[in-house]
């Protein structure tokens, strides 16, 4: 058990133990209805804790809907059943220029507070023979997105995913998001945000990051 000051430090500096989602060996045995009915008899605990009155009409069903936000909405991108089928196709046309798909928004929430992340991911693929569906760039960012994160391993796991399923280390991703945890509390900063970039194969030289940044600050929409 780590003692206070560790706990508020890793918090604050947001620090990540591992690419992988830390997960138990047990994390879906339970079914989401049974989640959900004991993070309901929990949360209720935490808000009379706090000494708030559950009889009241505007609080009694709050921690049902807590409870079954986070397992159906919030944190739904913890299941791997509910990850997106990323199928791909040959490309044929021989598309192998960079293919920038950008604004994709970002949902998520900070691991060390469970507080709102938010913003846009952008990324970038130069395809060799398999191309994937637009919106499953989109699905797969949002998937991942859904669970307890820190924006760096977000930016890893959307990397990685895509390379293996493009079979191409030539990927790129950009994420620009706000942590309500930098803005609401601790520094209360509401103006910063974060920009977190990963990226692989071409994407090593600078004129292909170059090439990425730009099509990124001339939004032509
Ligand atoms: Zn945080």
């Amino acid at each position: 058990m780590m003692d206070k000051e560790h706990i508020e430090i890793i918090g604050n500096n947001h620090m990540a133990s591992s690419v992988e989602t830390p997960l138990r060996l047990d994390a879906f045995d339970k079914s989401d209805n049974e989640k959900i009915k004991n993070i309901e008899h929990h949360f209720e605990i935490i808000m009379k804790e706090l000494g708030l009155d559950l009889t009241d009409d505007s609080l009694s069903g709050t921690p049902y809907r807590v409870a079954k936000m986070y397992v159906k909405e919030l944190f739904y991108g913890l299941d791997p059943k509910n990850k997106p089928k990323l199928s791909t196709f040959e490309n044929k046309y021989g598309y192998n220029k960079m293919l920038v798909e950008q604004n994709i928004t970002i949902d998520s929430a900070c691991e060390h507070h469970f507080l709102p992340i938010t913003g846009h991911a952008h990324i970038a693929y130069l395809p060799k023979d398999k191309v994937v569906g637009l919106s499953k760039i989109n699905r797969l960012v949002d998937y991942y997105a859904h669970r307890p994160q820190v924006q760096e391993r977000l930016s890893l796991q959307i990397l990685r995913d895509l390379q293996n399923v493009l079979e191409t280390k030539d990927v790129m991703v950009m994420i620009s998001a706000k942590h309500l945890c930098v803005s609401s509390r601790g520094i209360k900063d509401k103006d910063s945000f974060t920009t977190t970039v990963e990226y692989g194969g071409c994407f090593e030289n600078k004129v292909y990051r170059d090439e990425f940044l730009n099509v990124i600050n001339n939004q032509t929409l």
